[in-house]
């Protein structure tokens, strides 16, 4: 049943296992080139094919996920996979570590069956216009139905992959290796009672004005200055190109070849400009693998919550910084001649760390973002376990908007139906976007005591001490290790959310609370 690989047993005895580890190799080298050329499609798809492309650029896709899926499930990988464990390879060995990684892959792809992943295919297929047609009209009714059949199969894939405490922890696995429900709760629980106390802050202070963020910025200097700032943080654009899209994203194509996207809008600056050090920080995580690692099962990022960790340290923890608009604001001042000329640093800092509860999460400041993604993992581990009906999800929504932010959506487009994931079927999806941040910080953290010398570099607007070590510590290590092994590698701790309660509240109450009294709490105040 082998897909064009020679007959291990022509190999001579003395090499079998190093045949069986080879061919498991090669195997997978040439699935990982499939998936890449699938992944340019899409990126295409996304940034330059013509509307009425979609449907032919569908099959293709489709054609070459599903012979790079047969591939993979392939009796051929399976012999190749048992013969080279049959080695006794040390477990800690790059070798070890690289079976443990394909036996995991392998054992989650062969437990789904096929007929369910084409159900899910479909269903979701079809659930993208439901629920487009759905929010334009602000009608979850319509979208009701087909959420429906969409929680069914997700909970028969949740019992094909095997679960003990609840069927999320099934879920959650896909996407965040080896994280349970149960932690991700204990995460939220340590963080809600400070970001409710620093809320409650924020509502006692004068309001913030924003307003020089809304003037018009020209487009294309918006893109000039992106560019620029992201090139001084590190993305190799000798490896990467930026174009804009609707919906940003970034892929990766190849470690050597990784594309960024961005969408701009004239009279909101954040947009574009959060939006790229945000795109580039997943970016900068895609060029740092170990070139040593190409085409092997090591190379990659080993959870989506490690990736939004890149993300949001680069975009937040630097790009939001008084340390960094000390450094940039002047050069900002000049892409945009007479725009910016009667504001100052001081006030631009505030602009752009502005707090407000709002309907969104994807526009969400830093404070009340983790609330948003707070309420859906809620809403979803209920729904799962069949503890809450899929009738009653606005009605919970809004029940929980109120409590953790204060504001209740005028409408379910605004509300519920806001989000593309539930439609595509992704479920414990949400809890990585928090599990990122947490660790961005916690992260971050850590470089600080690693690098003695990194909040001068900071200042100075030099951001090699950053990479390198994020390079070192969470790049190179690739697909190694699960992702609660690696944050113990690298913190010498667990998963926590202190770091980043100590962030928040050093950082916001210095905005927002002790602004007269102007009290600097870190070498960049
Ligand atoms: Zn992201």
């Amino acid at each position: 049943m082998g897909v064009g690989y020679a007959d291990e047993g022509a190999m001579a005895p003395g090499n079998r296992s190093m045949s069986h580890y080879d061919d498991l190799l090669r195997r997978l080298s040439d699935i990982q080139r499939l998936n890449q050329a699938n992944a340019v499609l899409g990126w295409d798809q996304q940034c330059y094919m013509p509307h009425g492309g979609g449907a032919a650029r569908a099959a293709q896709m489709a054609v070459l996920g599903r012979v790079a899926h047969e591939m993979f499930v392939d009796d051929a990988t399976r012999t190749a996979l048992e013969g080279a464990e049959g080695a006794g390879e040390d477990p800690t060995s790059d070798r070890g570590l690289t079976l443990r990684r394909v036996r995991r892959d392998y054992d989650q792809a062969v437990k789904i069956p096929t007929d369910l992943v084409e159900a899910m295919l479909r269903e979701t297929a079809l659930a993208h216009d439901v629920w487009v047609e759905a929010r334009a009209k602000s009608d979850y009714a319509a979208f009701a139905p087909t959420f429906s059949r969409i929680l069914d199969l997700l909970r028969r894939q949740a019992d094909c992959l095997g679960w003990k405490d609840t069927p999320y922890d099934a879920l959650l696995d896909l996407y965040e290796p080896g994280m349970r429900t149960a932690q991700v709760r204990a995460l939220f629980d340590d963080l809600k009672p400070g970001i409710l106390e620093l809320l409650a802050i924020v509502r006692d202070a004068p309001a913030m004005d924003d307003s020089p963020l809304r003037r018009g910025f020209d487009e294309a200097g918006q893109i000039a200055f992106g560019e620029m700032v992201v090139r001084k943080l590190g993305f190799d654009f000798q490896h990467g190109r930026q174009d804009r899209a609707v919906h940003p994203f970034c892929t990766g194509l190849d470690r050597t070849d990784v594309r960024i996207t961005t969408r701009v809008e004239r009279e909101w600056l954040p947009c574009a400009l959060m939006g790229t050090i945000h795109e580039a920080g997943h970016g900068m995580y895609e060029q740092g693998f170990d070139p040593a690692d190409d085409g092997t099962p090591l190379s990659g990022s080993i959870s989506l919550g490690f990736h939004e960790s890149q993300s949001r340290l680069w975009e937040n923890i630097i790009g939001r910084s008084r340390f960094f608009w000390n450094h940039f604001f002047p050069g900002l001042q000049r892409q945009f001649p007479g725009v910016l000329d009667d504001i100052d640093v001081h006030r631009f800092y505030r602009a752009i760390n502005k707090v407000e509860p709002s309907l969104i999460r994807v526009e969400a400041d830093e404070v009340t973002y983790n609330l948003h993604v707070l309420l859906r993992f809620e809403i979803e581990v209920e729904l799962l376990e069949g503890r809450l009906a899929v009738a009653d999800v606005p009605e919970a929504w809004n029940a929980r908007m109120r409590d953790y932010l204060g504001i209740v959506p005028p409408d379910d487009a605004r509300g519920c139906l806001q989000d593309v994931h539930w439609s595509a079927g992704l479920f414990g999806y949400f809890p990585t976007y928090s599990i990122g941040t947490i660790l961005s910080a916690q992260l971050f953290d850590r470089a600080e005591r690693d690098v003695p010398t990194l909040h001068e570099d900071l200042v100075r607007g030099e951001y090699g001490s950053l990479l390198g070590w994020l390079r070192t510590k969470v790049h190179r290590p690739g697909r190694r290790y699960e992702p609660t092994e690696l944050v113990e590698r690298i913190c010498g701790a667990a998963f926590s959310s202190k770091p980043y309660i100590r962030y928040l509240h050093d950082k916001y109450r210095e905005i927002y609370f002790a602004e007269r009294r102007s009290v600097p709490r870190r070498a960049d105040a």
